[in-house]
């Protein structure tokens, strides 16, 4: 099979990289990936770590591009790309400008098209913008709809996808979340180390404990996949400042709201017990928003966009996590960690719903308040970290591969759905 996975920024990076692994070891798969180098700066080492090779590179982004002229260039590039290459079968992921334009450009040429990440909705075509009219569309044209939960599944079916084109996988970014923290590689960007050398992937024995990760874990207290070793990891350390991992970057709260937001983790930082971590996007305005507040405190550290290791590595050790990110949310609950959302309104509800996660708005008060309920009450704390992730076992690709195979004999040559 003549696969082409088509992808352009980080999280779709991190998503399709257990597919294109899984096929690249499978010998049924002939697969080829194609980057439109959307994100460039923070893809291609993504890419080179999670060990993806590109097969083409189309380099569309231009300076101050607005979507109209990017939408213009991706859906040319990948028709010449694909008409080149003529796959038997076009892959994509998510909701994002390149998913969109490589579904189009497919059904364009009667290429059928499969969707990781499928049936995700707000209902709210304004909301988030563009990606509900980006993950609608897909929906439309694609022949294989891998739903990461039952929930997403409904929605296809409430729009009328017929059952067996649907299948319910859960989600790739939790195969690859294991499959990185299973490599050790990475380092927490926590300034204050685990206390227990066993316990800190910077020391030869820290790293030699997470590696057993790899062979399934002999001891389920270490195993993040394990209610036992999500219970044990999770609970707020007595003796060192409570870790907070902070990930903001949407555009709805850029500016004014994302300001106070960063007065309020100001705030928290001023408890004294309790130490933030923000990995910064590389977005412009998310950094005027939050900088002038947050650089220079004591018990704030503001870094870099993470490489995906090491920020691996850092979620594994924070004690809680407030993020706007879709797949920050969905990779939390994996390893115990309780999520507040700083959005109005999330596509992801799953994760709110099982109780591991509290959508709280972009409110900076409401913020406060509910990270400070957190951090003092244990009870709260240890009922939102003991959920067990609503996003899949981590067994995703292996599904998506099997579905691929067992209906590609079965689908005519040249025939859209
Ligand atoms: N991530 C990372 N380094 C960071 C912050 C996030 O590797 O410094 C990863 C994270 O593990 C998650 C993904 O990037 O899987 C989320 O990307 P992003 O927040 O850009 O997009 P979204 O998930 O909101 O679409």
């Amino acid at each position: 099979i003549h696969a082409m996975i088509v992808l352009g920024t980080r999280p779709e990076a991190i998503k399709l990289a257990p597919v294109a692994r899984a096929m690249a070891e499978d010998p049924r798969f002939e697969p080829v990936v194609v980057s439109t180098g959307q994100h460039r700066e923070m893809l291609e080492q993504m890419l080179h770590l999670l060990e993806v090779k590109i097969t083409t590179d189309l380099a569309v982004m231009r300076e101050r591009q607005d979507l109209a002229g990017l939408t213009g260039r991706l859906v040319d590039g990948l028709g010449r790309t694909i008409s080149e290459a003529r796959p038997d079968l076009v892959v994509v992921q998510g909701d994002t400008t390149t998913a969109m334009c490589g579904a189009l450009a497919a059904s364009y040429q009667k290429v059928p098209v499969a969707h990781v990440e499928a049936g995700l909705r707000t209902g709210d075509l304004g909301n988030p913008f563009p990606e509900e009219i980006n993950r609608q569309l897909i929906g439309r044209i694609s022949r294989w709809h891998f739903a990461p939960t039952e929930r997403s599944a409904g929605h296809l079916r409430h729009e009328g996808v017929p059952d067996e084109r649907i299948e319910v996988t859960g989600n790739t970014v939790i195969d690859n979340l294991f499959w990185m923290l299973a490599r050790g590689q990475g380092v927490p960007a926590f300034r204050t180390g685990g206390t227990d050398p066993g316990d800190d992937p910077r020391t030869p024995e820290g790293r030699a404990g997470r590696s057993s990760l790899r062979s399934g874990g002999t001891d389920p207290g270490d195993d993040p996949r394990t209610p036992e070793g999500r219970a044990g990891r999770s609970s707020l350390r007595s003796g060192r400042p409570s870790r907070i991992l902070v990930t903001l970057h949407r555009r709805e709260s850029q500016g004014e709201e994302m300001t106070a937001m960063a007065r309020s983790l100001r705030r928290l930082a001023d408890r004294g017990d309790c130490e933030l971590l923000l990995p910064l996007h590389k977005s412009p305005a998310v950094r005027e928003s939050l900088l002038p507040i947050l650089d220079g405190h004591s018990r704030v550290t503001i870094v870099e966009p993470l490489g995906y290791a090491d920020f691996a590595a850092t979620l594994a050790e924070c004690d809680l996590v407030l993020t706007d990110s879709g797949g920050v949310q969905e990779e939390a609950p994996s390893l115990g960690k309780p999520v507040l959302v700083l959005r109005a309104t999330t596509e992801r509800p799953e994760a709110v719903e099982a109780g591991a996660a509290k959508l709280i708005g972009t409110d900076a008060a409401v913020l406060y308040d509910e990270a400070t309920r957190l951090l003092d009450d244990h009870d709260l704390y240890a009922g939102m970290a003991n959920v067990v992730n609503p996003f899949g076992d981590g067994r995703a690709a292996e599904r998506i591969i099997a579905s691929l195979t067992r209906d590609h004999g079965a689908l005519p040559a040249g025939v859209l759905n």
